[in-house]
């Protein structure tokens, strides 16, 4: 495949920069009645995403990674320019898991031309990260709808630890009937509770330790959740009650909201939306406690799925 530098190419995995050699790669796949799975990531590849591939090798017969760092999701004042970006590290660990083919195009590849359609999934994404990232899912939802026009895989893998994004995502493909199995995968986690992210590599090392916080407020409601505490005010001062011990850390938000419908939850009331005016209702999901902080130049995110059946 074209314009590679020697390191990548000699990674023993195919790593297709344009739209159309990743179209020929995974047609001959198909052709040969292969499954198909996309794992599309940011690159910084780390225990995270290599679980996603994993999990997409042991249910595909073919598995595509995108690499890309989608400008179309980054804010003016967001950290696209300081994003961490280490290919020749990635396509390694992409074979080394069990991928098929990379897919690392540049903006040009995606974005030829200005881009004058965009997929806006509505209500999911007005608050959590939705609040203090304006734009940011639209532009999530869109290069994922080209990423699955471009590659058609049977099956996408999420992480939960971007709960958010994998509800929305989630959505598009009803809404919009996209022939694609959403699979999420559990949060992967450092051993003292740190949930993996590439952005872990902005912080010091007292900021990481800060950062523990997170992990630490969310291990707190979880507690409280298993001893049948279900107000949520009560959950969030305990996450709160947390990062506040750490002057490092700064809250963007913590709130505990329906795992479907991501409305924050009303003490007393039934989880699940409204369903005003005979619309159908979304069944209540799990309960989620969703947090966001600011600690040094990372914004990092954490949260935890409480499912009543199996609360483990
Ligand atoms: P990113 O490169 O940050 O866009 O992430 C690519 C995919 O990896 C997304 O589906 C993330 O949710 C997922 N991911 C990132 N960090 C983790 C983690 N610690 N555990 C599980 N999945 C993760």
């Amino acid at each position: 495949m074209a314009n590679l530098d020697g390191a990548v190419q000699d990674a023993g995995i195919p790593v297709a920069v344009t739209v159309e050699e990743v179209r020929e790669a995974v047609a001959a796949a198909r052709r040969a009645s292969k499954t198909i799975g996309l794992v599309p990531t940011m690159g910084a590849l780390h225990r995270g995403h290599t679980t996603l591939i994993d999990t997409a090798a042991a249910q595909c017969d073919f598995v595509v990674v995108s690499i890309f760092v989608n400008p179309l999701q980054f804010g003016p004042t967001e950290d696209l320019d300081r994003y961490p970006r280490t290919l020749d590290r990635d396509v390694v660990l992409c074979r080394e898991h069990g991928a098929h083919l990379v897919f690392a195009p540049t903006d040009r590849a995606m974005y030829p031309k200005p881009q004058r359609t965009y997929v806006n999934v509505e209500k999911l994404t007005d608050g959590l990260c939705g609040a203090s990232r304006p734009g940011h899912f639209r532009g999530v939802t869109t290069v994922v709808a080209k990423l699955f026009n471009i590659v058609l895989p049977d099956r996408a893998y999420f992480g939960e630890k971007d709960y958010q994004q994998l509800v929305v995502v989630r959505r598009m493909v009803e809404d919009l009937n996209f022939p694609v199995t959403v699979v999420g995968v559990p949060t992967v986690r450092e051993e003292d509770g740190l949930a993996l992210s590439s952005r872990n590599q902005y912080l010091t090392p007292e900021e990481r330790q800060a950062a523990l916080s997170l992990s630490r407020g969310l291990q707190a409601a979880r507690r409280a959740l298993e001893a049948g505490e279900r107000d949520p005010q009560v959950l969030i001062d305990l996450v709160r009650a947390e990062l506040a011990k750490e002057p490092l850390v700064r809250e963007d938000y913590v709130s505990v909201v329906d795992g479907f419908t991501l409305e924050p939850l009303i003490y007393g009331r039934e989880p699940g939306s409204e369903g005003a005016g005979g619309e159908p209702q979304d069944p209540p999901g799990p309960i989620v406690v969703a947090v966001a902080a600011h600690v040094g130049q990372a914004r990092l995110i954490d949260n935890l799925i409480y499912r009543e059946d199996q609360p483990a």
